[in-house]
């Protein structure tokens, strides 16, 4: 399988789908499902059955952007002359029991084997602009296993394409646990481990804008970040139910990973070494 994300990737699909397709070929889930503009149809579909997979159902969908969240929507018709053509592929391992196509649409949380409250926070309105929220601004003790967060800023994640109920939520990390173990045995080590750190590495809510830093490090209460490591997003363009913040200091996300070992001295200054060698001082806010 180690050749899978070049594949994916030679015809325009982001490789960290190889996780998604490799989980159903390594037989940790009996399906899944991809969608793709439909000019890559073909090729994504010759891919599956290259793998022994069964295209198992498929339907045209129509994608809008959501001007809620920064995701797109995909629906089952349209009349919007703005949404593009995409295309919907369910594709099962050989040894799964065949499900009728009208069910898998209906529930297709269930049939990918998500957690039943992260399938149901995907059921309200404006679910992914209620999630990006929660994820940002309410949840405590994130995992960084679940760090959704880091697809803002980076292509290769290691979970599957899935939104959890919250990145706290225990029964979305067993879920996800089995991908992250599958991941170094389909990426090479050197990417595996970049992404690992891309996915611990601070995140910060600055004024308007969220902010993820490559380069980084803990000095007793200061965290130092290098600007030319930072990758900056609106957080408007994320969720649209952000109103302005203090922006008198910084909030910075907190997840359990070894950023914050057990009973180290949470940072509450950000310093940011500038361009020029000066240093910006920042009050830092655990959030
Ligand atoms: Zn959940």
């Amino acid at each position: 399988m180690k050749d899978l994300p070049d594949k994916l990737n030679s015809i325009g699909v982001e490789r960290r789908f190889a996780l998604d397709i490799g989980s159903v070929i390594a037989g940790i889930r009996p399906r899944g499902l991809m969608h793709i503009p439909v000019e890559q149809k073909n090729s994504l579909e010759q891919i599956l059955i290259q793998y022994g997979l069964i295209i198992e159902a498929q339907r045209a969908l129509y994608r809008q952007n959501d001007s809620n969240s920064r995701e797109g929507i995909l629906l089952d018709s349209c009349d919007d002359d703005s949404a593009t053509e995409w295309c919907e592929i369910w594709y099962s391992h050989p040894t799964a029991t065949r499900v009728n196509a009208e069910k898998l649409f209906l529930n297709t949380g269930e049939f990918l084997g998500y957690p039943p409250c992260c399938r149901k926070s995907m059921q309200t309105e404006n679910a992914l602009a209620k999630l990006f929220y929660r994820y940002i601004f309410t949840d405590k003790d994130r995992f960084w296993e679940l760090n959704r967060l880091a697809t803002i800023f980076h292509h290769t994640i290691l979970m599957p394409d899935f939104f959890p109920c919250s990145l706290s939520c225990s029964s979305a990390l067993s879920y996800v646990i089995p991908f992250h173990d599958l991941a170094k045995g389909i990426f090479p080590s050197y990417e595996y481990i970049k992404t690992k750190k891309q996915m611990c590495s601070p995140i910060t809510v600055i004024g308007d804008e969220i902010v993820h830093w490559s380069k980084w490090h803990i000095e007793e209460s200061i965290l130092e970040v290098d600007v030319n490591s930072a990758k900056k997003e609106k957080i408007k363009k994320i969720t649209a139910l952000y109103q302005n913040n203090d922006t008198s200091s910084a909030l910075l996300l907190s997840f359990r990973n070894n950023l914050f070992p057990q009973n180290q001295i949470r940072p509450n200054q950000l310093h940011i070494i500038l361009q020029d060698n000066n240093i910006a001082n920042i009050n830092l806010l655990l959030c």
